[in-house]
């Protein structure tokens, strides 16, 4: 995403070299560059004591496969913070223990994905408004229940070579 105006003043932004940056859109009022960023998403497999893995259904993502826990980061957070949050959020699972799977642009998006395991006791699902429903499922899973141009089936095609 590229500003034109300062998100912090609302002046027009010039490029100034930054370094080895190169140009940047810089802020002569606020005095700083104003790099251009993408928003961040977490994606994670919820992962319990017995090797099932949390598959959620929410219709206003898609109706015909099931999605891993996703969220966007907010300003002041970790990542991991945030899937934290957002593992709690969304099924109410604490999260005891993360790894880290990959990293990847969505172009399509522009959103910058960081995808995790968190590892949580298996524990009753509480379930935000925005989840349908949630249940485990035993890995490892049949693939079909998953969208093979999502990003839940890329980071379970991931996971299969860790
Ligand atoms: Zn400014």
């Amino acid at each position: 995403m590229k500003s034109i105006y300062c998100p912090h003043c609302g002046l027009i932004l010039h490029n100034r070299i930054i370094g080895d940056e190169g140009l940047v859109p810089y802020c002569d009022h606020c005095q700083r560059p104003i790099f251009d960023h993408s928003p961040v998403c977490v994606l994670t497999m919820v992962i319990n004591e017995f090797n099932e893995v949390a598959l959620l259904k929410q219709d206003y993502v898609t109706k015909q496969h099931l999605v891993f826990v996703a969220g966007y980061y907010k300003p002041g957070e970790s990542a991991e913070d945030t899937v934290r949050r957002e593992v709690f959020e969304e099924i109410g699972q604490t999260v005891c223990g993360l790894t880290f799977i990959e990293s990847f642009y969505h172009e399509r998006l522009d959103t910058l994905f960081l995808c995790y395991i968190s590892h949580v006791q298996k524990a009753p699902f509480k379930l935000s408004s925005e989840v349908d429903d949630a249940q485990w499922y035993s890995l490892p899973i049949d693939e079909s229940l998953l969208n093979p141009l999502g990003v839940a089936y890329r980071i379970y095609q991931r996971y299969k070579t860790l």
